[in-house]
């Protein structure tokens, strides 16, 4: 197992500027930790926000963005032996496993937790540099039409809709709704659908409720071409017609939009649930008293624990969530200019940058 001395990737340098491309050798891993050979990161919105929409990310710049990652461990330290030569994917947010929040059952909110592209180095790049705890194990054979670097994936826009769903406790009683059916609303629609809800989608892009429409959502509903009064009757007769008997919707707010967030507060019902999935760092005016009157629930997830992982991929692997209709790839070396384009919403699908010599394989 070669592990080349030479590696590169795409660093912020400073808010606002374009990726800069860097070379860096001899990535050795500490004893706990592994280097991964990336065969695909995803790119996230939340990439977006750290570069061009002022989000300050927790480790100074110049920093390698990207927290979406799939790939090869090539080098292990002492302590992390057993990952050696192992196809994983790296969580989102990496727990340290060890704090009050970590034994306390909520390593979401663990203070020492490390995520690539925020707290170090990521995953826009041929390798980065990892804990290796909590990594996701992916078998060497996958089935037709999966591939490796298309899983990278699941380290975000899969897992954080998977972990959002399950806290709702959604299960075949229940409607759930989802607003925003791009890349994370697209994988939550079909989560949703594996879970045994009926499944409502929301959007204003009508290829985007196509799609949904083609994976799990009984009702694909254009929010550009109505007003929110009638959006909330049309879910409403839906799910009466459902026969579900579960009270409350389940609505996931997986938009990251201030209006997306209105429409999915404006559809909470008496004992409704609503899970912010999306992120913007922009804010909306609400009647936040709506909560109280309606016994409604709002919560929100930051990523997914990774013990979830292996769950969420398996709905991946059993063809249960299908990835193909809503990732492109792109080369890393057109990594400034995809994150550019993702951040101008020119890219419908969730743009996976793959380094060539993978893409080649
Ligand atoms: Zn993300
Ligand atoms: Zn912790």
């Amino acid at each position: 197992m070669p592990f080349p001395r030479v590696g590169y990737g795409y660093r912020l340098t400073a808010p606002a500027r374009q990726l800069e491309r860097y070379e860096f050798s001899s990535l050795e891993p500490q004893t706990d930790e592994v280097v991964v050979e990336v065969a695909g990161c995803g790119v996230c919105h939340t990439d977006v926000g750290f570069a061009y929409d002022g989000v300050p990310t927790r480790a100074p710049l110049p920093l390698t963005l990207g927290h979406e990652i799939s790939g090869r461990v090539v080098a292990a330290g002492e302590r992390a032996q057993a990952w050696g030569g192992r196809d994983v994917i790296v969580p989102a947010v990496i727990p340290c496993g060890d704090c009050a929040a970590c034994r306390a059952g909520q390593p979401s909110i663990c203070r020492r937790q490390f995520m690539p592209g925020n707290d170090g180095d990521g995953g826009f790049a041929t390798h980065v540099r990892v804990a290796g705890r909590g990594l996701c194990p992916v078998p060497q054979d996958l089935p037709a039409g999966i591939t490796l670097d298309l899983l990278s994936v699941v380290a975000d826009a899969v897992t954080t809709p998977y972990e959002a769903i399950r806290r709702s406790g959604l299960g075949t009683n229940d409607v759930a709704v989802f607003v925003g059916v791009g890349g994370v609303g697209g994988f939550g629609v079909q989560i949703a659908a594996a879970f045994g809800a009926a499944v409502v989608a929301i959007d204003v892009d009508q290829s985007r409720l196509e799609l949904a429409s083609q994976h799990g959502a009984s009702l694909a509903v254009n929010a550009g071409s109505q007003s929110e009064k009638d959006l909330k009757a049309a879910v409403r007769a839906f799910a009466k017609e459902s026969g579900r008997k579960g009270i409350g919707l389940k609505i996931f707010e997986t938009s990251g939009t201030t209006a997306g967030q209105t429409t999915a507060f404006g559809l909470l019902d008496p004992g409704g649930y609503l899970a912010v999935v999306g992120f913007t760092p922009k804010k909306v005016e609400l009647r936040l008293s709506n909560l109280m009157a309606l016994d409604a629930t709002a919560r929100g997830n930051w990523g997914c624990p990774p013990e979830r992982y292996p769950d969420a991929l398996a709905l991946v692997l059993d063809g249960k969530v299908v990835l193909h209709p809503y990732v492109e790839r792109h080369s890393l070396d057109e990594a400034p200019a995809v994150l550019e384009a993702v951040a101008r919403h020119e890219i419908r699908k969730r743009a996976i940058l793959v380094p060539d010599d993978m893409a080649q394989q």
